[in-house]
């Protein structure tokens, strides 16, 4: 006997990773170089030399024994001195060590999060995103046995709509997942936007008796362009949980290394750590990658060249647009939200496929009507794929 739960989820692998291994296939029949693959957000960019310099480093200088062994379960001690010092410097917090869980990544960060975050006696237990979201959150949240409930973004701006929110909080509400910059419009969330949330959130949590967890998925927090303001949610907001990962900032996805940051400011801050430790433990998600955590430990502010990205973004945005597409202005991560050309977004994905054009249809994110392209590769592919798009606009009469 085998859990049905897990065999679908294994045997309906995500649409992004339907739409890359679609792109594997189509290049190996008509070469690399004719194939626009806008699929994944898998980084385009070199990790920066420092990252590369520590690693030789600590294996020419380190007792291996020591570099390749276990750390403690929630992650070497220096390593999350270091990590908390850099928040505290960065952000102004009062964080330590006892404040930092090391992860493989944000996806182990927000499972092992959710996990903990789901009390064990309540008959229901509810986490609210706002659409568009990563997909994975619907998994993790319903691998912990609560539901998964979504609010409305602004159509325009991509904004969290809090009135929406509002509508969605209900006494099981254990947590809400935040995003920003955004996996796949680019959005980040404004201070003023923050500050209502966390005013709601508070209000709630006085009406509920409860806490409401506020918990900030932060892959993309270094890729912004220009001067939006990643605001630090721990400032606005007591009950936060940062959930972070070093797999697009440092371009080291194939690492798996993230940490969970618990705020001091949570009034029950070390039960809520342990809890984290506990879930970590409850999945296996024990003793980060060793080295990695090293290297990252050394490497705190640097990030990959993201002058990169915001090149591609300005090429690929100003194109679309001037071929008559309609893309929202992304002010950070690696990717173009772009509204479909017809009411169906698989239609518009399948038809781009005839000319050889890969991106992801928005329903995969919880909306209809727009597709995500990932502008995390090669400028020169966004520059030979540029006719194709002009044509496949032509096609449905545009520009
Ligand atoms: N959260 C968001 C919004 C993402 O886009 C991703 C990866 O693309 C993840 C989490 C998972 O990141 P990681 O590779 O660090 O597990």
């Amino acid at each position: 006997m085998i859990s049905e739960k897990m065999y679908s989820l294994g045997a309906s692998p995500s649409k992004i990773r339907d739409i890359f291994e679609y792109g594997k296939k189509k290049k190996a029949e008509l070469g690399e170089e004719n194939v626009y693959d806008f699929s994944i957000g898998n980084p385009s960019v070199s990790p920066p030399d420092q990252v590369m310099k520590e690693i030789e480093d600590l294996v020419k200088n380190s007792d291996t024994v020591e570099l390749f062994g276990y750390t403690s379960g929630p992650g070497d001690m220096k390593v999350r001195e270091a990590i908390s010092d850099y928040i505290n410097r960065t952000h102004g917090t009062d964080l330590d060590a006892g404040h930092i869980y090391m992860t493989c990544g944000a996806a182990a960060s927000l499972t092992i999060t959710i996990k903990a975050l789901t009390p064990d006696s309540e008959e229901k237990n509810e986490f609210i995103t706002f659409a568009p979201y990563f997909p994975e959150y619907k998994v993790f949240v319903e691998n912990a046995g609560a539901d998964f409930i979504t609010a409305r973004s602004d159509s325009e701006t991509f904004q969290p709509d809090i009135d929406d929110l509002e509508k969605k909080l209900t006494p099981y509400t254990r947590g809400i997942i935040i995003n920003s910059p955004n996996n796949p419009t680019g959005a980040v969330i404004t201070k003023e936007n923050i500050e209502k949330l966390s005013a709601l959130l508070k209000k709630k949590e006085a009406e509920y008796g409860h806490e409401i967890y506020l918990i900030s998925d932060e892959p993309y927090r270094e890729l912004v362009y220009g001067d939006a303001e990643v605001v630090y949610p721990m400032n606005c907001y007591d009950d936060t949980i940062v959930c972070y990962s070093y797999s697009k900032s440092l371009s080291l996805p194939g690492e798996r290394i993230g940490y969970i940051a618990v705020s001091n400011r949570i009034a029950k801050d070390n039960e809520t750590y342990l809890s984290i430790c506990g879930a970590g433990r409850s999945m296996g998600y024990v003793c980060a990658p060793s080295l990695i955590q090293k290297v990252i430990a050394k490497c705190q502010g640097l990030t990959s060249d993201i002058s990169v990205y915001k090149k591609n973004r300005d090429i690929l945005a100003g194109a679309l647009r001037e071929y008559g597409y309609y893309v929202v202005q992304p002010d950070g991560a690696f990717y173009l939200f772009v509204r479909s050309l017809e009411s169906d977004a698989n239609a518009f994905a399948e038809k781009a496929k005839g000319y050889n054009i890969l991106f992801v249809p928005s329903d995969s994110f919880g909306v209809t009507g727009y597709v995500r392209i990932s502008y995390c590769v090669s400028q020169e592919m966004i520059e030979r794929s540029l006719p194709a798009f002009k044509e496949l606009a032509k096609s449905y009469g545009i520009g």
